[in-house]
């Protein structure tokens, strides 16, 4: 179980990424990454990755990959991470029986590539209710494996 601040303190980094969204960037795409990188800002790492930047320059699938991993059950093999994203343990945790299914810890939707540092592994019924909210991310978590690269590409694709 988490503290409550840290939950509260997820929900405030959520909604910072809901407002870098909606506001837009204050300058350019490739000051804010610079700036991102310097400070360790993951909150605005993340956003630079929002399809809302390069929609027009290259399709979602080009640049995220297919929507679904090439995985197959994993069951007895690997456990729901329920815990990472809302403290609570699952209950199907240890049971060999149940499905096990990769999900993109952070959204497809919302930039987050299909690749295996991206993959977060939940029961389908954790898996149905996660959805896209960014509000329980594990913002106080370990910057993600994928992150520099696919800026990398990004910045490719991305006019100074
Ligand atoms: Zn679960």
């Amino acid at each position: 179980m988490f503290e409550a601040e840290v939950i509260r303190q997820r929900i405030v980094e959520g909604e910072r990424y809901l407002a870098l969204i909606d506001e837009g960037l204050s300058g350019s795409w490739h000051d804010a990454r610079r700036q991102a990188l310097t400070s360790g800002d993951l909150v605005l790492a993340l956003s630079l990755v929002h399809p809302e930047h390069w929609k027009d320059f290259r399709t979602a699938q080009q640049m995220l990959g297919p929507r679904e991993f090439r995985t197959f059950n994993m069951a007895g093999t690997r456990w729901c991470a329920a815990a990472d994203y809302w403290g609570i343990e699952c209950s199907t945790r240890r049971r060999s029986d149940v499905a096990i299914v990769a999900d993109h810890s952070w959204p497809y939707s919302l930039g987050g590539p299909t690749v295996v540092g991206n993959i977060r592994w939940l029961c389908r019924r954790h898996n149905a209710v996660k959805s896209a909210d960014v509000h329980l991310f594990p913002w106080d978590g370990l910057w993600p494996d994928w992150l520099n690269s696919h800026l990398d590409t990004l910045g490719r694709f991305i006019p100074e």
